[in-house]
């Protein structure tokens, strides 16, 4: 399905891959289609399908037709994907981030007005190192009942987390950054992940930087969150804590995240699960893959359109007129779609 063209905007019409994925999936990514075009965001959709196919040597891989049109479009708006247990493959997010070596998982985290959780004010971003540290998945069996499981940190992987951290705190007005680690304890692995970050600060002198052990941000997460701004860490703290943090804000409906690989490639997308039991129900919040789509404008540049689709939804939510279930109320995500589409028509 394509956006309407508008023929002015034709010759700068970017295309982006839409995975719809599965569940819920097609549900949502129907209403961020309908609220960019309310929005009149000059982009269009290349939709493909992401299933686990097997090559000829036995590797699993995503469909080529899609590799291609992310290869092409460098940008992707994902919904969620289903792994049968069963299935005999890796997961399928698992297979995306191998395909276009996502590096870095990013998630804002920012209160919503008119949503009541336990903290307000919270504006934050935590940047999780995706590729290796804890989760390299090289384990194995020393000796009967006792098992090695390897915590890999390389020099170039921690160069372009650090690195990326402080190029998104420029891009989005961020003032500081703060690397989370235990290098007190793993003197040479988050030493160097650490190291690394102290270099890369050293280029970005307009942004503050801090380093924090893990232990203590979490203590001085829960007390204050509004004290964080951007936040890098290896895999296995950023599993934790982004997860954390989305849990500060009202969980991981409200969430947006994306992923960004290497030759420009980056995949943003709703890290809730597909939501079988109210698939095809019409009940879904479509906001986590809308957030994620914000973001993703951000990401191209396009801060005018992000801006007034955020304040949209932000300000419907706010409004508590019209809510889905999860956030309250008992409005149909095509209802609260709608809303988010007459109010992104009138900020015009
Ligand atoms: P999966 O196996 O794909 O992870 P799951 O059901 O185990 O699916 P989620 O999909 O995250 O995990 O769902 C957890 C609960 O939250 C479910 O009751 C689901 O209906 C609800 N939920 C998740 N996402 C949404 C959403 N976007 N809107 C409304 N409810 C949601």
């Amino acid at each position: 399905m394509y956006a309407s063209h508008h023929s002015s905007l034709l010759l700068t019409l970017q295309t982006v891959t839409l995975i719809p994925g599965d569940g819920i999936g097609p549900e949502i990514s129907t209403a961020v289609m309908r609220i960019f075009e309310a929005a009149q965001v000059p982009i269009q959709w290349d939709e493909r399908n992401v299933t686990a196919i097997q090559g000829p040597g036995g590797n699993w891989m995503i469909p080529p037709n899609t590799k291609e049109s992310m290869d092409r479009n460098k940008i992707g708006l994902k919904g969620p994907l289903k792994t049968p247990v069963a299935a005999g493959h890796p997961s399928m997010n698992l297979l995306l981030r191998k395909t276009f070596d996502l590096y870095a998982n990013v998630r804002p985290c920012m209160s919503i007005e008119g949503y009541k959780t336990p903290y307000t004010d919270v504006d934050l971003v935590t940047i999780r190192e995706n590729t290796e540290g804890e989760y390299s998945g090289i384990e194995h069996v020393i000796v009967d009942g006792v098992v090695q499981s390897i915590k890999l940190i390389t020099e170039d992987a921690s160069e372009r987390i650090a690195k990326y951290a402080f190029e998104y705190a420029v891009n989005n007005q961020r003032s500081s950054v703060t690397a989370v680690h235990k290098a007190n304890i793993m003197r040479m692995s988050d030493g160097l992940f650490l190291r690394k970050c102290r270099e890369a600060a050293e280029n970005y002198k307009d942004i503050k930087f801090t380093e924090m052990y893990l232990d203590t941000v979490c203590l001085n997460m829960v007390q204050d969150p509004t004290q964080f701004d951007v936040l890098v860490m290896p895999n296995l703290y950023g599993d934790i804590l982004s997860d954390l943090c989305a849990g500060l804000i009202g969980g991981l409906g409200v969430t947006p995240s994306g992923n960004i690989g290497t030759n420009g490639v980056a995949i943003f997308e709703s890290v809730h699960g597909t939501a079988p039991d109210i698939a095809g129900a019409d009940l879904a919040n479509p906001t986590a893959l809308l957030l994620s789509a914000v973001m993703m404008l951000r990401h191209m540049g396009l801060h005018a359109h992000a801006q007034r689709i955020q304040t949209a939804c932000f300000n419907t939510i706010q409004d508590k007129r019209v809510l889905t279930k999860d956030l309250g109320g008992n409005a149909k995500c095509s209802e609260f779609t709608a809303a988010i589409c007459e109010r992104v028509q009138d900020l015009d």
